[in-house]
């Protein structure tokens, strides 16, 4: 049995700025509004979300002997993460002026893994960063990191939403597991719902994905099912369309009364993003391979590359 102190210090020390500890056990209520979201056909054509279910709601499934999670949380916010000039037509989320997060996390989580490991040489464990169909932001609040606000996001007191999580799936008990973070903290606030451009946000804490920025930006679809996505609803055109984001979309974070005096990230992989609204549409368009590969090779834009981004924007001024 793993002292959870150790694991939390630990934790601390590698870089994380939150860190929660759960029991792996079936998430039974998340399994059961899942598939009611599925079935409503809300996740668009994202089919790999209906693949491993009964793995994605108990990790003990998806991880052979494992007996705990141990989640891990870092704060990426700056001053972008708050909103861009109105005029702004080359808007990228926050968390993607950054290092790639999977690049970062890993490194972090293996570090905490192996410093674990010398003092519990038993010890067996699996990385898992946005890379599993493992429930990450519930099982943050199972871990006590927080709640999920309207927008289906975590999160969290110290920090708000601009957190990324990672997680060490581990073959052992820990001496004492976090309590659950119980109900939610947005009261009547119904921002983030209002601010959403294409009122992707549903009443039920779920996402319209066939309407989400985030998805229409980034999500890998043939060239025709994008175009139908966005021109589908062109009818409504003030309510869809991608308002100026080439890459993701943090408008449902952004408005959060509760990102509002949270700190920026202090974590150097996190801290020194680079600054979307210096450049314009028009120098995406004109920008080389060489240069796009010079400047953001490190980025998560490289997960669609430059063709993608200008195509967005190609989009947009449609
Ligand atoms: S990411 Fe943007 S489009 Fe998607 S739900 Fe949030 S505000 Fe709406
Ligand atoms: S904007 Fe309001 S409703 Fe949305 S997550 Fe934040 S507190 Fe909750």
């Amino acid at each position: 049995m793993i002292p959870s102190k150790l694991i939390k210090n630990i934790a601390y020390r590698t870089g994380f700025d939150l860190c929660g500890i759960t029991s792996c056990h079936h998430l039974a209520e998340n399994e059961h509004r899942f598939r009611e979201w599925l079935a409503s056909g809300y996740h668009a054509d994202l089919n790999y979300l209906e693949r491993n279910l009964d793995k994605r709601f108990d990790v003990a499934k998806l991880v052979d002997g494992a007996k705990s999670v141990i989640v891990c949380a870092v704060n990426y916010k700056s001053s972008r993460s708050l909103g861009y000039p109105t005029t702004c037509r080359s808007k990228i989320a926050s968390y993607a002026c950054n290092r790639d997060y999977h690049t970062s996390l890993k490194e972090m989580l293996k570090e905490l893994y192996i410093t674990l490991k010398k003092q519990m040489p038993t010890l067996q464990a699996r990385l898992f960063t946005d890379s599993a169909p493992l429930l990450e932001k519930q099982l943050a609040v199972e871990a006590g990191l927080g709640w999920i606000g309207r927008q289906s996001l975590l999160v969290t007191p110290e920090f708000g939403t601009f957190v990324l999580l990672g997680e060490l799936v581990i073959n052992d008990e820990v001496d004492h597991y976090d309590t659950p973070f119980e109900g939610s903290r947005c009261g009547d606030c119904h921002r983030c719902v209002d601010a959403c451009p294409n009122s992707a946000i549903l009443p039920t804490k779920n996402i319209d994905a066939r309407r989400c920025i985030s998805r229409l930006t980034i999500e890998k679809l043939s060239d025709e099912s994008e175009n139908s996505s966005l021109t589908a609803n062109r009818g409504n055109a003030s309510k869809t369309g991608l308002h100026g984001w080439i890459f993701g979309c943090d408008e449902c974070q952004s408005c959060c009364p509760h990102n509002r005096t949270t700190p920026y990230a202090s974590n150097p992989h996190f801290a020194q993003p680079f600054d979307p609204a210096e450049l314009t549409a028009e120098e995406w368009l004109t920008m080389s391979e060489e240069e796009f590969a010079l400047r953001f090779g490190h980025t998560p834009l490289v997960r669609r590359g430059l063709q993608r981004i200008q195509h967005n924007i190609q989009l947009d001024r449609d």
